[in-house]
């Protein structure tokens, strides 16, 4: 499509740049133009300049200059027409059409999306209206306030089927046009038409500019089904948008990450709670379409600001079927990673969705959440690992394969490569470590009260994941020594592989010996370490685990975050290790009853066994998949 010159040119003249620019970025005025930090490339003082006389903006940093249009479609990632049509409507101009054809079509959509704005308001109307109040009260017992309704344009649709009819014929539309946005239905051996949606709360879905192009109805109480969303017409295509969109670029300019849960009251919720990137699928699961319009919004790799984590962030509930649906999700992103479009996963409390967790516990309950999202690479590696047995070389090598496989699935080749790199390292730390367990060496000059066949962990160098699980353990026990009373029997159990941490460990557990459990913490700790120069390496591990270095790997242990956080992610570990040692008792048990199959070795290999099955119950929960 072209626009005649003459257009673009009062367009351009209508609208000053800068109040475009100052709706989208943060402007000071510089003598006669504006300034601001560029919104192009990511920098820390203003060299973005705006000339409303000129009519252009220019960067002295990274060069990007423009007009309006194109500080538009760069900004808002538009088309050379949606940019135009944008900034026509902001500035009341219709837009010229090329031909008869074109100009009819756009008028026809034109309607049909004043149509879908008309029906909202008039849903909206109901929703207040006495037809509404059972709708209204199901909405308040849902904790929405008005203002949070108004602010989503929620509605109420009656059970008269022809109300809405009969209004918006009144408003000039035709059923015709009411059929085509999927808002009417017409039985075959009937003349009539009829509303789709009857006795239903409505959630009005916006577009990428916000406008409404469909609408998602709920049942009051029970009902099948719970919801129903607007068939796909030429306005809609459901596997192309997500509820909340149109919030989501804002969110990101305001360093917000986007979060993808499963519904609207999830998204309602979310957003009302500060959480502006919140987005939904709209009654499916997530598509490939859908990932790819959210990795639209994000800023061209070098605007990015290096210390920030744009990815996505796609939500799931702690149960089983959240489990299955984040595999589902993970699967279905994988082909399409590349360096500058990826996600990262968020797990819930068990038994909590986003609404009931913000309901029950608010922000505080939801931005640990947020912040441990995870890594691809981490989720990929535990999907795969979750409640495998790696102790024969069997195990290994299905182990391995099945990672393999799902690495096969990305179709960027670098990063396949990276990710297999990864994998490999991962994998020899792994098994490195699994045999370590086999040969269970002996361990001299341990404390006295420290069994030498304590869960033993790591091996060696940072990153190496089992020295992350060793180093949150001893952030736990230093962070939270409300704890002591409750696992301070495991904590004097159990040993470190690491050096420096073992030493640790027991310079607290001698503490706590001295102290005969008075409160303790990070502080007495290092006054308890200074001394000499070994000391002095002591406290380098100290400041070390101490740190974000640790805490990025498990907030839980930090000590700003409450007990019963610290109590749990203490425990998932421990149990795992536990986990980790029985079976390799369990199989040594196994081996000599088969041998041997005497009363006393049965009754080892049961009590064992039964010992697995109970710590894989507990463990397992969340790790159970395929
Ligand atoms: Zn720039």
């Amino acid at each position: 499509m072209s626009f005649p010159p003459s257009f673009l040119e009062e367009l351009r003249s209508r609208l000053p740049l800068s109040e475009v620019a100052a709706k989208r970025i943060r402007l000071t005025r510089a003598g006669r133009e504006y300034k601001a930090c560029c919104p192009f490339h990511h920098e820390k003082t203003p060299s973005f300049y705006i000339n409303d006389d000129k009519r252009f903006y220019h960067c002295f940093g990274c060069g990007a200059h423009g007009d309006i249009i194109g500080f538009v479609m760069h900004y808002d990632r538009l088309s050379f027409p949606e940019a135009i049509e944008s900034l026509a409507s902001l500035a009341g101009l219709a837009v010229p059409q090329d031909t008869p054809q074109e100009r009819e079509r756009y008028d026809q959509e034109k309607r049909l999306y004043l149509l879908m704005e008309k029906t909202t308001a008039w849903f909206e109307e109901q929703l207040f209206a006495t037809s509404g109040r059972e709708a209204l009260h199901y909405l308040q017992g849902r904790g929405l306030t008005e203002e949070g309704m108004r602010r989503f344009h929620l509605g109420f649709a009656p059970q008269d089927a022809q109300l809405l009819i009969r209004r918006m014929t009144s408003e000039g539309f035709t059923p015709d046009e009411m059929l085509q946005v999927g808002l009417v239905k017409k039985a075959p051996d009937r003349p009539d038409h009829y509303s789709f949606f009857r006795n239903r709360v409505m959630f009005p879905v916006g577009d990428s500019r916000g406008r409404t192009v469909a609408f998602g109805g709920r049942v009051m109480g029970e009902g099948e089904p719970k919801y129903l969303n607007s068939p796909d017409h030429p306005l809609f295509h459901k596997g192309k948008l997500l509820y909340g969109l149109s919030r989501a670029r804002q969110a990101l300019s305001q360093g917000q990450p986007i979060i993808v849960v499963e519904g609207y009251m999830d998204v309602i919720a979310l957003v009302e709670n500060g959480y502006l990137g919140a987005v939904a699928p709209l009654g499916t699961a997530l598509t490939e379409d859908q990932l790819m319009l959210l990795w639209k919004l994000l800023p061209p790799l070098d605007a990015r600001d290096p210390s920030r984590d744009y990815s996505p962030i796609l939500c799931f509930d702690g149960d089983g079927a959240g489990l299955k649906a984040a595999v589902r999700g993970v699967a279905r992103a994988l082909p399409l990673l590349t360096a500058t479009q990826t996600v990262r996963v968020a797990y819930l409390p068990e038994g909590e969705d986003p609404d009931s967790l913000l309901k029950q516990s608010g922000k505080s309950g939801m931005q640990p959440v947020v912040d441990q999202a995870k890594n691809m690479i981490d989720v990929l590696w535990e999907q795969t690992i979750a409640s495998r047995r790696l102790q024969t070389p069997e195990d290994r090598s299905a182990f391995t394969q099945a990672l393999r496989e799902k690495i096969k699935a990305i179709r960027d080749e670098s990063l396949r490569r990276l990710y297999g790199e990864e994998i490999k390292n991962r994998l020899d730390a792994l098994f490195e470590r699994n045999k370590t367990v086999e040969r269970a060496p002996a361990k001299a000059g341990f404390s006295k009260r420290v069994p030498p066949s304590g869960p033993i962990i790591a091996r060696k160098g940072i990153g190496n994941p089992e020295r992350i699980k060793e180093k949150l353990m001893l952030a736990v026990m230093i962070n939270h020594p409300e704890l002591f009373g409750e696992f301070g029997e495991e904590w004097l159990r159990i040993s470190f592989v690491n050096a420096d941490l073992e030493a640790l460990r027991r310079h607290l557990v001698d503490l706590y010996a001295e102290t005969e459990h008075d409160p303790l913490d990070a502080a007495a700790l290092y006054r308890h370490l200074s001394g000499d120069a070994e000391q002095k390496k002591l406290e380098a591990s100290l400041n070390d685990l101490l740190s974000d270095r640790t805490y990025v790997y498990g907030l839980f242990a930090r000590p700003d975050r409450s007990t019963e956080e610290a109590r749990k992610g203490w425990k998932s570990i421990w149990n795992k290790h536990l986990l980790e040692r029985y079976q390799v008792d369990f199989e040594a048990a196994k081996k000599l009853y088969m041998e041997d199959p005497s009363d006393v070795n049965r009754v080892r290999f049961e009590t064992l066994r039964e010992q697995v099955r109970l710590l894989t119950d507990e463990s397992v929960g969340r790790d159970e998949l395929d």
